[in-house]
């Protein structure tokens, strides 16, 4: 679905007035109406130029796939503008969070050694609408209301910044969904620019960043970016951030056997983040046949995480939903 700018323009050049951009928004994100021939308040005249010009969804539903207990739904999507696939995973967590994970490019040039969707290269950035109609996609479909949205899907969102930080204004816009700019999450593998450009935004997302190593040897080589972006001009960009915005950063931690999860880097990664306004997620690793990694011991993770936190940085193991569909953390890559 258009953002409100937009439709306001395409209805204002049919001649209706911009009010019932407003309208639209609220009829399909609110009352969750997909069908405009049943916007009964909106004029005949202004249904056909919908119909015409605006379809609801930018992206159609190919394959869908869910665990066995309902927690985790994969949806594979086809864009509609050139058949690009893209996925995105709703997960529904025993605390009530319904919460959207989503794609913001088809593939991803970043490359993660761990990673399904690096394995694809990345094929092209996602447009605005291709990103918020994945969300919209499940308001439509569930009677659930979607809590929260993670940019944990395909692609490096900072390489697509714009239509990125459109996507959650359209998302956060009180005509339409109306989704707490607190409740998104943008997931950087450390891309710098974009943590600046972040900054001075009127708009109070989530940052997360992919760490996955404590040191600038061993994080090259699992996130191949961190070449260009060092880890220690990535720290200082990530400190002020926090200084700028006082908001709490979450970094991701992947957990690879014997790769990255020594109890020496444990001790390494509590130095590096020791006093900074900050969390960590330890998320012991999916596996894919992409790759060639193995999961940490369940031990190992435990052993880690008291060592991190002995620094008094607080420290969480992520629960991980949807394994078994490949739809966790490094596991999408565009297929069933
Ligand atoms: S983990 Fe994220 S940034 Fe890294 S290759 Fe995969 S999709 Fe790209």
């Amino acid at each position: 679905m258009k953002d409100y700018a937009e439709l306001v323009s395409i209805l204002e050049n049919a001649g209706h007035p911009p009010f019932r951009a407003s309208q639209v928004l609220h009829d399909v994100f609110k009352k969750g109406i997909a069908d405009y021939s049943q916007m009964i308040n909106l004029p005949q005249g202004l249904r056909d130029v919908l119909s015409e010009k605006v379809p609801v969804l930018s992206i159609e539903e190919k394959h869908v796939s869910i665990t066995p207990d309902g927690s985790v739904r994969k949806i594979l999507f086809r864009c509609k503008k050139d058949g690009k696939k893209i996925e995105s995973v709703l997960m529904r967590f025993r605390d009530g969070r319904r919460t959207v994970c989503v794609s913001s490019q088809v593939g991803c040039a970043v490359k993660c050694v761990f990673c399904a969707t690096g394995k694809m290269g990345f094929k092209r950035s996602l447009s605005y609408e291709e990103i918020a109609d994945q969300v919209l996609y499940f308001v439509l479909d569930s009677e659930e209301e979607i809590t929260n949205v993670v940019f944990m899907g395909m692609g490096e969102p900072f390489n697509n910044y714009e239509n990125v930080l459109r996507a959650c204004r359209h998302l956060n816009d009180s005509r339409g969904m109306n989704l707490g700019a607190r409740n998104i999450t943008l997931s950087t593998a450390g891309v710098i620019p974009g943590i600046l450009q972040l900054i001075p935004e009127d708009l109070q997302v989530n940052l997360a960043i992919s760490l996955h190593a404590p040191n600038q040897e061993l994080r090259q080589e699992l996130v191949p970016i961190a070449k260009k972006y060092p880890l220690i001009e990535l720290m200082d960009a990530l400190k002020e951030y926090t200084d700028k915005t006082h908001r709490r950063i979450s970094y991701e931690y992947v957990m690879l056997a014997g790769v990255n999860d020594s109890l020496s880097l444990a001790h390494e990664l509590g130095k590096l983040l020791k006093g900074r306004l900050c969390h960590v997620n330890l998320i012991p690793y999916n596996f894919t046949d992409k790759t060639k990694f193995r999961r940490s011991r369940d031990q190992k993770v435990e052993e880690f995480k008291r060592i991190v936190e002995t620094y008094r940085v607080p420290v969480t193991v992520r629960v991980s939903l949807g394994q078994s569909i490949d739809a966790a953390c490094g596991q999408l890559a565009g297929r069933k």
